[in-house]
């Protein structure tokens, strides 16, 4: 048969982009090769057999990893990856979590205790959720260790044991907008953490998306530190970011998402649309608490809206009222001063 350069099958099938799903417990990895490269979308959590897992079922070994970002279920295998010779890319402004666990540092730790005793909690629920943070603390260093046996499953049941997190500095920091790597396009998408990054494959309209964009859910914001530390504003404002980074992949036609949990799937507009108006919702109900009680630090505006739960789930609770006050405060709804919210003129 006469070779017929690009319509020949073998090259053809080669150069079409592919993408193989490995799910590992609750995360997914996905291998994507565009046809100029191949690249991992995440590096898998790192439980008990985990490697050896995904090893098994890897098509192929891909040329450089992306970790969506710095938490350790999407990055926790990146030491391993990198000793086997494959550089792990991740956002520069998640760069340090691989190596300093959350309030790692005394400083770190006093800004979040500053934090709960401004919030305007009552001095026993403030001291409470301070003790809480300071055991959680000097137990989280644990997890960042390679040399600790696996501990047992935790009581979301996630992943088969306990997760670890070894440390290690990611081979390559992406710092700007968008780069290019190994044939895939990469576009910081900050909010989830601050060097949040998704991977896009333009050709067939697929979109890598970790945990920016999730299927049946909108991921509420954590309180999380600015790192490195400003003195200004010792936190990263979570929620105006990630409705930014929605709001450019919203710009973007996508066929396909692939997400960091949950099933793949083609409604991706649609998600983001749901995504955003949820976000929204969330925002006209501190709206309301506020104007009920005129003003307000955000503990009083979240027992407008929790009266019963918040005392014992400060940290499902608050983080959300406060990613929610940040973003009506940038949109210029809201107005603080001295940690006290109050409606905008
Ligand atoms: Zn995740």
């Amino acid at each position: 048969m006469a070779n017929r350069g690009y319509s020949n099958e073998a090259v053809y099938t080669r150069t079409m982009p592919s993408v193989q799903h490995i799910r590992l417990a609750y995360n997914n990895v996905y291998l994507l090769d565009s046809g100029a490269g191949s690249v991992l979308i995440d590096t898998g959590p790192d439980y008990r057999d985990a490697w050896e897992a995904m090893q098994a079922e890897l098509v192929s070994a891909p040329e450089a990893i992306v970790a969506t970002h710095g938490h350790y279920d999407h990055a926790g295998l990146g030491a391993r990856w990198q000793r086997a010779g494959v550089p792990v890319a991740m956002g520069a402004a998640d760069a340090s979590l691989p190596s300093e666990p959350p309030l790692a540092s005394a400083a770190e730790l006093s800004d979040f205790e500053a934090y709960i005793e401004a919030s305007g909690a009552p001095e026993s629920v403030a001291r409470d959720v301070i003790a809480g943070l300071r055991a959680w603390a000097s137990d989280v260093r644990r997890v960042w260790s390679a040399d600790q046996p696996y501990g047992e499953a935790t009581r979301s049941g996630h992943w088969p044991t306990a997760l670890r997190y070894e440390p290690f500095a990611p081979a390559h920091r992406i710092s700007a907008r968008e780069e290019q790597l190994a044939g895939a396009r990469v576009i910081a998408c900050p909010g989830h953490t601050p060097g949040n990054l998704v991977v896009v494959c333009e050709a067939e309209g697929w979109l890598f998306s970790g945990d920016q964009l999730l299927p049946g859910l909108t991921p509420t914001p954590a309180i999380q530190p600015a790192r490195p530390r400003c003195e200004h504003e010792w936190r990263f404002r979570s929620l105006p970011a990630f409705v930014e980074s929605l709001k450019l992949l919203a710009r973007i036609p996508f066929s396909r998402c692939y997400p960091g949990h949950g099933e793949p799937f083609d409604n991706v507009a649609e998600t983001i649309r749901t995504n955003l108006s949820t976000i929204e919702e969330r925002g006209e109900r501190v709206m309301a608490a506020i104007a009920e009680v005129g003003e307000g630090t955000v503990y009083a505006i979240a027992e407008g809206i929790y009266p019963r739960a918040l005392q014992r789930r400060f940290w499902q609770i608050i983080p959300t009222i406060q990613g929610n006050l940040d973003l009506l405060e940038a949109e210029g709804r809201v107005v603080v001063d001295g940690g006290v919210y109050g409606v905008g003129r």
